[in-house]
């Protein structure tokens, strides 16, 4: 449905995208992935027809973007980084707003703009004035607004942005029921927030994509050939980290097939518990629990490290991607 082909963005003699080239489904839920200043917001203002490419093309549904972007921009619906919002509207009035700017017929406005307040949750603050709206609500109310004339393909730039973890789950629901009816391409920095939600992930550095697949393509494309484990070491208050971890990496570092051991640091330990992350050529699980065991230290815990977020920042990383 949407065909990108080597598509690039210079601002004067600054590559900031490209060459590009993806295709995505009907229906589909794609997530743009990269750090700040890979390309994300360039791209996404190219598909929604805000910005022309320095060269490359793009079609929707086999017309051209950039040829015709009267004919596509009322199937486009765009939530861009800052919301187009006015503070001084009322939600339901800057809906109407938007709809007839984005040419939906007078007669069928209120229609339309109830149908967006019910789809993001918004009907308790319908009549609220925009101004007076969490940063949560205010998002909703962007997703309205791109969502209310009924495009096709939506496009939304960071739409979890600021939101807490509460309003990260709803967000995240909201986008997964809008599947299926709207074609959608959202971007994010942070891979956890968005791999759930996506059917494909498209991951870009210095604008130009260095991995795309399902969640579990990536996942297996990075951990290919390598077992990773992490192993929480426990240990009272008076044993003396330092020697505990030399100890177990030296353990660790005896146990058949291990690559190596690193110190990391680990969300969940205690005072005096250490954590290390051992990669491996072969499953070692056994082996580590049991070397440890064998050499007097105590195991607290042992775990799969996030493969996905380890894949994400090796490729959104300076330096070379293995492909
Ligand atoms: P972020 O997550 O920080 O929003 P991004 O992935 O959306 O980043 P872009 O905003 O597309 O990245 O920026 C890509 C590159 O283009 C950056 O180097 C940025 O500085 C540059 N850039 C973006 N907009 C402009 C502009 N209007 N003029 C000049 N350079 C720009």
């Amino acid at each position: 449905m949407i065909e990108i082909r080597e598509l690039t963005k210079y601002y004067g003699d600054a590559k900031a995208v490209g060459p590009l080239s993806f295709s995505i489904e009907k229906g589909q839920v794609v997530g743009l992935l990269g750090l700040n200043g890979a390309g994300k917001t360039t791209t996404l203002r190219m598909l929604a027809s805000d910005l022309l490419p320095t060269s490359g093309t793009m079609t929707v549904d086999k017309v051209d973007l950039v040829q015709e972007p009267e004919r596509l921009r009322p199937k486009i619906g765009y939530l861009p980084d800052r919301p187009p919002l006015y503070e001084e509207m009322g939600v339901r009035e800057y809906l109407g707003f938007a709809a007839k700017l984005r040419g939906v017929k007078s007669s069928r406005v209120d229609k339309f703009v109830a149908e967006a307040i019910e789809q993001t949750d918004l009907g308790d603050r319908s009549s609220e004035i925009i101004g007076t709206l969490s940063h949560g609500f205010r998002q909703r109310v962007g997703i309205a607004q791109a969502i209310v004339h009924k495009p096709t393909l939506l496009l939304l730039d960071e739409p979890i942005s600021g939101l807490d973890p509460v309003q990260i789950v709803e967000m995240r629901e909201l986008v997964r029921s809008l599947r299926g009816e709207h074609t959608t391409v959202l971007s994010s920095h942070i891979l956890s927030e968005i791999s759930e939600t996506c059917d494909q992930l498209i991951v870009i550095r210095d604008g130009e994509i260095v991995a795309a697949g399902s969640e579990s393509e990536l996942t297996e494309r990075g951990s290919e050939g390598t077992q990773a484990v992490i192993v929480l070491i426990a240990g009272g208050a008076e044993a003396d980290p330092s020697t505990r971890l030399a100890e177990a990496t030296s353990v660790l570092e005896g146990i058949d097939g291990v690559r190596g051991v690193a110190a990391i640091d680990h969300p969940d330990l205690d005072e005096g518990t250490i954590s290390l992350k051992v990669t491996a050529d072969v499953e070692v699980r056994h082996a580590v629990c049991r070397a440890l065991v064998a050499a007097d230290i105590d195991v607290y815990g042992i775990e799969r490290p996030r493969v996905l977020e380890d894949v994400f920042i090796e490729l959104t990383s300076k330096g070379e991607v293995s492909s």
